[in-house]
């Protein structure tokens, strides 16, 4: 589902940061290898040398290269909102949900189709074509779950066609028009830390998923989780995931060391076992696949801990990122190892400041 992401050539961007041009916000990041630190397009901050310059497309990629974010231009923050040069099409989107759009509809809103691809794809993990479609199954969910009948949603939503509908419906949610009636679809929102942007899908039963946003096969989780839990997964708000973003902002403020979310674990009973075994390990600690293995009573089992621990879909509130080696080195993570790494300084650099209990 990843499309791949281009920069503008060097030079274009250098001369944006010079020029602070705001119209260049969205399309790349730079970071200046002097200072360690990365900015926006059009930060106020004076223009570094060409040279000292090395240009990023998402702040997941300059955290990954180890600078710190801005604290004048606040670069992770970039695509938290909506930015001003795309309102006018998320109003039109708002105002007119079932329309088709197509590239050249955007190039006579002033708007480059690939930069509005690229806001997608970061903004929801998905291109914008898939959002648009989510959104028209999003609005006909809505309709079913209040009581409208299948042919108005179908007709209503946009498909000129019931079995249109229908074959739709099955595509994106894998469930027909009265399974929906009847269930509550998973909603999926994002928010930002400090480690780049966090994907959080949930609904009344709980939080089932929690990832960075960059994150390798995010949508072939998504596919799981929609499958597991038989709801279509929609962008949208909920209370849960309100709660997560807060709760996971006072962990990275260092004012947070354990989690009180309602969590759906739902997994094979030996999944389950170990993200619970997993979930026990103290704040600020390690533990290692085979000490793991000997907990759930089964020594041998220290390579599926590893594959479990690797499926786990809610990072950090299920700490997969403390478990290590036996020879303390920090081996896989899903999010990245210089997430995991800094995790875990992280916890330790809290508790350390902290007063004693
Ligand atoms: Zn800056």
């Amino acid at each position: 589902m990843n499309a791949p992401i281009t920069l503008p050539d060097p030079d274009t961007m250098y001369q944006a940061i010079v020029d602070r041009d705001a119209e260049m916000e969205g399309l790349f990041l730079f970071a200046v290898k002097t200072t360690g630190i990365f900015c926006r397009p059009g930060c106020k901050s004076k223009a570094p040398k060409r040279e000292n310059v090395e240009f990023f497309a998402t702040a997941s990629e300059a955290l990954a290269a180890g600078y710190r974010a801005c604290k004048r231009c606040r670069p992770t923050e970039l695509s938290g909102s909506v930015p001003a040069w795309l309102t006018q099409l998320v109003d039109a989107l708002e105002a007119e949900p079932t329309r088709r759009w197509t590239n050249a509809d955007l190039t006579e809103m002033g708007l480059s189709p690939s930069r509005v691809r690229r806001w997608f794809q970061e903004h929801y993990q998905m291109t914008f074509h898939a959002y648009l479609r989510m959104r028209q199954i999003g609005l006909a969910v809505d309709m079913l779950q209040t009581g409208s009948d299948v042919t108005s949603v179908a007709l209503e939503s946009g498909y000129e066609s019931l079995s249109g509908f229908r074959d739709s419906l099955r595509k994106w949610t894998g469930q027909t028009p009265t399974s929906i009636k009847h269930g509550e679809p998973i909603l999926v929102d994002r928010f930002l830390t400090p480690l780049g942007p966090m994907l959080a899908a949930g609904n009344d039963a709980g939080l089932c998923l929690l990832e960075f946003a960059d994150r390798k096969m995010l949508s072939k989780q998504f596919e799981r989780i929609s499958k597991r839990f038989a709801q279509p997964i929609l962008p949208g708000k909920h209370p849960v995931l309100t709660s997560a973003a807060e709760q996971i902002d006072q962990y990275f403020q260092g004012k947070r060391t354990e989690f009180t979310l309602p969590l759906r674990l739902d997994g094979t009973s030996f999944q389950e076992i170990v993200w619970k075994k997993l979930s026990e390990i103290p704040y600020g600690q390690t533990r290692s696949y085979r000490e793991l293995a000997e907990q759930v009573s089964k020594p041998s089992a220290s390579r599926a801990i590893g594959r479990t621990n690797g499926d786990n879909r809610l990072a950090i509130v299920v700490p997969c990122h403390r478990v290590v080696r036996s020879d303390g080195h920090l081996c896989g993570y899903a999010g990245g190892l210089w997430r995991k790494r800094w995790l875990l300084e992280h916890e330790q650099k809290a508790r350390q400041t902290r007063l004693p209990l």
